[in-house]
């Protein structure tokens, strides 16, 4: 691969690298932004895609789209060569770089218990949110013709289990009584290891989560770690099995390292303050992989991608590095169409004001104002009509 490339890599475009993206964008510094897929993909909308509240391309965005003054090469990369400072990607072809910011992200975990990769459901990609809302389809369909009550199990209590538990129990309740009388019974069973779900918010909170979630119908169980995946379902560490017609795995993710990278046992790439590689000062690694300890959360990536492009910047003005200073604006999560929790500014609130503060925050962020247009409008239609929109099975 020729000179022609800029000399300033961005390897992912996800929140970080687009973050990053931004920052050079606006200094006029040509760069190049190297994806394996062609857009930018808003994960904390992908349970609605999911649960047939949003369509998939309504949270996903074209990155050549995105770029102005950057360049856009669609390709996944295979191993970093620190000391040559190039990219090896996958097609065989090397990329050259004097300056990388690496920001590949995280990927599902499925710490260690048999049976995930083969039998759960997992929820990082576009394609993963439609083979669940696939997956759920056909499995109604399934249950409807037998005549058989249907068991969906979502494993983990983190936002996006509560989330996930929240919306799928929504869709039943709309569904089942309209699409499926023939169903006799449904539930969704929400299982979470630790004694409380939401364990990153404030108690109080996590106890409104239990109780929203309970009116919306979900079977909560805490203490329930799982030990397998199997055939028909879950079994827990107590010896206990439960019947899940499907099994999604939300419960946690770890780092997405390329090989020639340093990683700690989660996956993740330890960093200098700066974030920056030690003994590289020319590669910054950003949000999910990095391992300088922060939630995995979008604030997070978006506040290091801008921050790691700040200080090259400063690099290729001959100037020091700024140590990273996080500023937490707070978390938030979804139960439903009316309730959430939220921590902001020290203080928690939860209900109708947080699930206002939640769409908002939710729109403002999303990238591109075609996407913030139709999610709008899904979820007004929503909202009015009560009826998840996209419940169509491809052929
Ligand atoms: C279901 C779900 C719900 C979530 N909900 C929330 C929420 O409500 N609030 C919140 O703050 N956070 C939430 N998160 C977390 C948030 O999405 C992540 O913290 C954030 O996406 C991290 O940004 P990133 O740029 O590090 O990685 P990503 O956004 O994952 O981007 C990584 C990019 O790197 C690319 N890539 C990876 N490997 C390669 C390779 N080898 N070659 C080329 N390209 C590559 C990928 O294609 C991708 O575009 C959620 C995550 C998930 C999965």
């Amino acid at each position: 691969m020729g000179g022609a490339w800029p000399e300033v890599v961005i390897l992912g475009g996800g929140f970080a690298g687009l973050a990053a993206a931004r920052v050079l964008e606006r200094a006029r510094i040509p760069y190049l932004l190297v994806d394996a897929r062609n857009h930018h993909l808003f994960q904390p909308l992908l349970y609605q895609v999911a649960t047939g509240f949003l369509e998939g391309p309504a949270i996903a965005y074209p990155l050549r789209a995105l770029v102005r003054r950057g360049r856009v090469l669609l390709a996944r990369a295979r191993a970093v060569d620190l000391e040559g400072r190039r990219l090896l990607l996958e097609d065989g072809d090397v990329l050259p770089y004097r300056h990388l910011v690496v920001a590949t992200g995280s990927l599902p975990s499925d710490l260690g218990v048999p049976g995930v990769g083969e039998r759960a459901l997992l929820l990082k990609t576009l394609g993963q949110a439609l083979r669940v809302r696939h997956r759920l389809l056909m499995a109604l369909e399934r249950a409807a013709r037998e005549g058989a009550p249907l068991s969906l199990v979502v494993v983990g209590g983190g936002p996006t289990g509560v989330e996930l538990s929240g919306a799928l129990a929504e869709f039943l309740r709309y569904a089942l009584p309209r699409d499926f009388p023939e169903i006799p019974e449904a539930r969704v069973v929400l299982l979470e290891a630790g004694p409380r779900l939401l364990p990153a918010f404030r108690p109080a909170l996590s106890r409104y989560a239990e109780r929203a979630l309970a009116h919306l119908g979900v079977e909560v169980r805490l203490g329930a770690q799982v030990a397998a995946v199997e055939e028909r379902g879950v079994r827990l560490a107590s010896g206990e099995g439960l019947v899940g017609d499907l099994i999604l795995w939300a419960v946690g993710v770890r780092g997405n390292p390329l090989p020639g990278l340093p990683a700690d046992a989660r996956g993740r790439v330890p960093t200098d303050p700066y974030l920056r590689l030690p003994g590289h000062p020319e590669v910054y690694v950003v949000g999910d992989l990095n391992g300088l300890g922060f939630p995995q959360l979008a604030p997070v990536a978006l506040q290091q991608g801008a921050w790691a492009a700040g200080n090259l910047l400063r690099a290729l003005r001959g100037q020091d590095p700024l140590p990273f200073r996080y500023r937490d604006r707070g978390q938030l999560a979804v139960i439903g169409r009316n309730r959430a929790v939220a921590e902001l500014w020290g203080r928690g609130f939860a209900g109708f004001p947080a699930w206002l503060l939640w769409a908002f925050v939710h729109l403002r962020e999303l990238v591109g104002f075609r996407n913030r247009l139709l999610v709008f409008l899904d979820w007004a239609y929503t909202y009015l009509f009560r009826e998840p929109g996209v419940r169509v099975l491809p052929d």
